[in-house]
This record gives structure tokens, sequence and C-alpha cells, in this order.
């Protein structure tokens, strides 16, 4: 079996992954705020773990991997907008708008994702659908000390929990300097963060314990993971900006809820796409979505090639450039891999350098020396198991039907008589001719090859008659 090797951010250092149960591998990753439409940024780590689940199904079996991402749509963001069509005159309830809002949401959220050739994970767990499950947790943290109930709210008492910042390798102490930390007078030390707070009437509700609020959002991913793949799993992924405080304050809850298991034992968190050297992001406003890229006519094959041309670890930018070399590549690469079956197995060198950390900007090296060798089985193969041909090759990618024949019989005999008269003139002419019509001239010792290209345009071909 592939030997998988890792970067654990835990440990900070490149680990075997042996997975608990080989039978049921089993990954958690963040999943989106589902308030407005994913930038391109959301996209990184949706493509990255889908390429890490593609390999972990290939090495333990499609039936051995559960990998589970949320969706947050509990959030102050969702609810303004509710807020903001109510205030518009909408007939619904508070709780049908913020409804519609993240229906709407999950549904772009699915098209756009899709359209990047990542597989749905097993599970999408909603945190609306787990509140029940975030309240016995929190209770269980009250009833061991871990947290405290101040006039509504209920907060995590940090200073419980000794490891708390071994993640991000920091102190409480440094974290309090350091950070932006609420200070609010129902907390005991400024460190401590919220589970549950209260909720007044123009905001979504649920009985608790405490009266009527909604949880924090860290309770969340504790409360769907444990529900979903127990107190102990595999994989904890996400983006470098959620290391802390969000995977600090899950770890923290759940180690301390549920003593007996380890929770997540590999965390993985990829480096921020950026814009001029800044996280992209909504709050900076430096974003443009998914579907904006879409719109402008970038196929997401290529926008999936362009995120995995660089490692995870990485920090990247989108350019036009690199998109328009990422086409260009794939091109390519489909039109070599078109005429292969699908059933070989995914070349060896493509293999290793994925198992190597996920070394996607090597494997992709790899594919350039399978085109260059023309070994269309592997190549084909390989770019399945990176997530390309899911759907076969895509129509952009595919040549236009022509037959050139007739082209490049009167191309071969101009040439013929070329090499007696040494007048290369008309030969060039109608090499110039078909190149402005689109069409790839391959001339070898073998002969001559007409390819009709992207810009293919068979008026002007028929000029040439
Ligand atoms: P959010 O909806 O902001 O919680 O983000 C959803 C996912 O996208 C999380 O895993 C974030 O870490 C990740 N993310 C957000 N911005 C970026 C970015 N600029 N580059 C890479 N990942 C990002
Ligand atoms: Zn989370």
């Amino acid at each position: 079996m592939t030997t998988i090797r890792l970067t654990n951010s835990k440990t900070r250092r490149k680990e075997e992954f042996v997975p608990l149960d080989p039978a049921n591998v089993r990954m958690y990753v963040c999943g989106p705020t589902v308030y407005d439409r994913a930038h391109l940024g959301n996209a990184r780590p949706v493509v990255v773990f889908d390429t890490l689940y593609r390999l972990l199904r290939h090495v333990y079996g499609a039936d051995h991997v559960t990998y589970v991402r949320n969706f947050t749509d509990v959030d102050d963001k969702i609810n303004a907008e509710a807020q903001r069509r109510k205030a518009l005159g909408r007939p619904e309830t508070l709780e049908e708008l913020i409804r519609e809002r993240t229906e709407e949401t999950i549904a772009w959220y699915h098209a756009d994702m899709d359209a990047l050739g990542a597989l749905r994970p097993g599970h999408e767990p909603r945190a609306t659908e787990f509140i029940g499950a975030m309240i016995a947790m929190i209770e269980g943290l009250i009833g061991q000390g871990h947290a405290y109930a101040v006039d509504g709210h209920v907060l995590f008492r940090v200073r419980s929990y000794k490891e708390y910042g071994a993640l991000s390798g920091r102190s409480v102490d440094d974290m309090i300097a350091g950070a932006r930390v609420e200070v609010a007078p129902y907390k005991e030390d400024p460190m401590d963060f919220v589970l549950w707070k209260p909720s007044d009437a123009d905001l979504p509700g649920w009985d608790s314990p405490w009266g009527r609020g909604r949880p924090g959002w860290h309770i969340e991913c504790s409360a769907m993971s444990y529900e979903l793949l127990g107190d102990s799993f595999d994989i904890h992924g996400g983006g470098l900006d959620l290391q802390f405080p969000h995977h600090e304050n899950e770890i923290a809850q759940s180690c301390c809820a549920h003593p007996q298991g380890q929770f997540a034992r590999y965390w993985l968190h990829n480096e921020m796409l950026q814009v001029e050297g800044k996280k992209m992001s909504k709050s900076l406003g430096n974003f443009f979505t998914v579907r904006d890229l879409l719109n402008k006519g970038i196929p997401g094959e290529v926008i999936r090639f362009v995120l995995l041309s660089t490692h995870y670890r990485s920090p990247m930018d989108w350019t036009a450039e690199k998109a328009a070399q990422a086409e260009a590549t794939l091109r390519k690469f489909y039109r070599i891999a078109a005429d292969a079956i699908d059933n070989a197995e995914p070349y060896i060198g493509v293999m290793n350098a994925l198992a190597d950390d996920l070394n996607t900007a090597q494997a992709i090296s790899e594919l350039h020396q399978l085109a260059h060798a023309g070994d269309s089985l592997s190549l084909r193969a390989s770019l399945g198991l990176l997530g390309f041909l899911d759907q076969g090759i895509p129509a952009w990618a595919k040549e236009p039907d022509v037959d050139l024949s007739g082209q490049a019989t009167q191309f071969a005999s101009l040439r013929a008589e070329a090499m007696i008269s040494k007048d290369f003139s008309a030969v060039d002419a109608m090499k110039a001719a078909l190149i402005a019509a689109g069409v790839e001239v391959r001339m070898s010792k073998a002969g001559v090859e007409l390819v009709p290209g992207p810009g293919f345009d068979a008026a002007k071909l028929e000029a040439l008659k």
C-alpha cells in the first residue's frame, strides 16, 4: 500500500499517515459560512482537500473514506441579509428569510465547486441541524467545570485547558498580549470564548437551558465532527487563517468534552490565496468570486489546475497568465489523453508526488513528462486521479470535428515541389493561411499533420480553396 506522508500542523513535522481504521478513514474540513458567493480563496481548501480525498479513496478504497465538510448557516451576516429583506417589506418570517438565503447560497456553492471538479463530501451537515448536539456538548463542558453560564451566555474557561495554544504554538499570555480578544463584563477572563449567546426577538434562536439563543461558531465543528466521525478521527483540514482561534477552540472544546478521545490526529492547513501579498477576503474587499471567473469563460478545470499548480502550504496569487498557461497545458494533455482507454493505473511518479504531502506541483510536472513521452494511458489515469476527467474530456477542450485531409494532401504536395524547386514561398503562404484559420501545422519526418486548434475558423479555411 502507498505510504502517504502529511505535514501535521500539530507536530510541525511531515509524518507518515496511519489511519485509526483503514476501513474507515475519517476527514473533517471546515466549510463555508453560507451568506454569499464563494470567492476564489474559499475554493482553495475545497480543491486541495478534494485532491487529498481522491488520493485517500484511491489508496484505501472509495468506500473506506468518510469526508465531512460543514455549512455554517448560523451567522450574523446571514441574519443581516435576512433583516435587510424583511426591511424591504418581504412578508415571510425572519427564519424563513434566513432559510431562503442559506438555501440559495448552498445551491451556488454546490454549482461553483462542482464546476471545479470537487466531489461532494459524503456528509455536508448544517449547523442548524445539530443544535441539540451542541447544547448537549455545552452542558457536558459546564458539568466538568470547563465552561460557565452568565446572563444567557455560556463561555469556555480557557485556563481550564492546559494545552490551549499548542496547535499554533502560543501561550495563553502571548495570545492575550497579541490578539484582539474581546473584553466583556460577563467573562471571567478575556481569553474565554463564547459557546452560546442570547438571541433577541429579531434574531434566530433555539430554546436552551440558558434561555433562547444561538451557538457560537467554534462549537459547531466540535459537535458535528463528534456526531459524524466520533471522538477520535484522522484528518482535520481548513485554511491557515482558521488555525487560531477557530481550531484552537475546537481542540479545547472537543478534548475537554471527550477526554477519552484524541479528537483530530493530523491537522492540515492550506496557505492563503493572495492578492498583491494580502489574503483574499470579503472583509478586505480584494476578492472575486469563482462565479466571476466562470462567467468570464474560464473553465472550472483551468481554475482547478491553477490552484493545484502551487503546493498547498505555499501562498499563491491568481493571475491571468497562469490561467492562460493552464488552459494551453490542459488542452495539450486532453488531446494526448483523448485516445486512451480509461482503465489504467495512475503513473507511479504522480502517486508518489501526491503521497509526499500532496505535492500537486510535482504531480503536474510528472504529467508533463508523461505527455512528452506520449504515454496517453498513464496520462489519462493520472489526470483522473487529480480530478480532471470525471465528466470525460470537457467540450471546451475538444478539437472541432473537421476533416482537413484535403488540405493536408495539398500542403504535402506543395512541400514536395518546394523541396525540388527550393522555392518555399507557396508552402509558407499556405502555412500562414492555415495558422490564421486556427489550424496547427505539425511537420515531422513522417509527414504533415493538420490539427484544428482552439481558435479554429472554418470560414477562413474556405477562403483557402
Ligand atoms: P470562511 O467562509 O471565511 O469561513 O472560509 C471557508 C474556507 O475558506 C476556510 O477553510 C478558510 O480557511 C478558507 N479561506 C478563506 N479565505 C481564503 C484565502 N484567501 N485563501 C485560502 N483559503 C481561504
Ligand atoms: Zn471548523
